[in-house]
């Protein structure tokens, strides 16, 4: 997968692949070994007067100042992108970082990581001037509820959490599948490579019955179990035991409930969506959780 950054500050992400914002550990090794390339492209650039004007004051009167039009057009001509009505639609995507975008999360990282390109685009000041949204972008994408300063953070951030789910970026396929809002099945039994591992931990004969939750992991759409290593006491507080206990169908339980109930506290909208067993549920109502009509 290729990466085009449109920037003001280049220099924000480094030395690429191994020094910057983006030179570290998964997204660097990526770029090593060829699964993803990046090309940061200065947006001055493409600017013709004698300040190098990136941007203007605003149509209207108001504070700050926008990022023009032309110099988006010209750099993504140059990268062979034509506006949006003649480009055709598919396997790459320009995307404008901006406070006012559809919210990104896993599922949008997921959707980004099937692309072939994608042209991250970002605002700086008031922001871009909104025809470069009408006409250039495929879409516009915000990480958060809060106004950052600049795009260079939140293209990071999609880049990075595209990345790290190209096949091959980690270390094991199933790593992205069961982590926080994970797209894996709770039950090992469904997946193959799953049932592989619950072989693994589970003998012939003393496989768990299908009613519990078999997955070592939290996934199915709630957030990750809590994690320990050792030392197994620190500043007074234990480790739980049962994860000491080397009985790995306690130990997956223990997990599953131990999800559902940080995911209670936490972020218990997602509790709407995920996929509950019966066991689930039974435990989160014992928590108190009664599921929205
Ligand atoms: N006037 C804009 C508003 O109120 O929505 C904020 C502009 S912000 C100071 C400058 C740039 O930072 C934006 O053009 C955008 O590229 C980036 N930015 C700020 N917040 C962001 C967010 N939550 N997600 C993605 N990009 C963001």
């Amino acid at each position: 997968m290729h990466f085009d950054i449109l920037t003001i500050f280049p220099e924000f992400f480094g030395a690429l692949p191994d020094q910057g914002i983006l030179g570290h550990g998964v997204v660097s090794r990526a770029l090593r070994s060829g699964l993803a390339s990046i090309q940061i492209h200065d947006l001055r650039c493409f600017t013709h007067d004698r300040h190098r004007s990136v941007d203007d004051r605003p149509f209207g009167g108001g504070e700050g100042m926008v990022l023009k039009p032309q110099p988006i057009y010209e750099a993504l001509s140059s990268l062979k992108l034509l506006p949006r009505p003649q480009r055709p639609a598919g396997a790459e995507s320009v995307i404008l970082l901006s406070a006012q975008g559809k919210r990104f999360n896993q599922s949008t990282a997921r959707r980004l990581a099937t692309l072939h390109r994608a042209v991250l685009l970002c605002g700086r000041y008031e922001g871009v001037d909104e025809r470069v949204v009408d006409l250039l972008c495929d879409e516009e994408l915000s990480i958060g509820d809060y106004v950052l300063s600049g795009g260079e953070l939140a293209a990071a951030v999609l880049l990075d959490a595209s990345v790290r789910l190209l096949p091959g970026a980690l270390g094991h396929a199933d790593s992205s599948r069961y982590e926080s809002f994970g797209e894996g099945e709770a039950d090992f039994g469904e997946a193959p490579l799953a049932a592989a591992a619950n072989a693994a931990f589970f003998p012939v004969g003393s496989e768990p019955s299908p009613s519990v939750p078999r997955s070592t992991h939290a996934s199915s759409g709630i957030l990750d179990y809590p994690h320990y290593t050792r030392p197994a006491e620190f500043l007074g507080l234990s480790v739980p035991e049962v994860l000491s206990s080397g009985d790995h169908l306690a130990i997956r339980r223990w997990r599953r409930q131990a999800a559902l109930a940080k995911t209670l506290a936490n972020r218990p909208d997602l509790l709407q969506t995920a996929d509950l067993s019966e066991d689930d549920r039974q435990y989160l109502a014992g928590l108190g959780y009664t599921p929205a009509a």
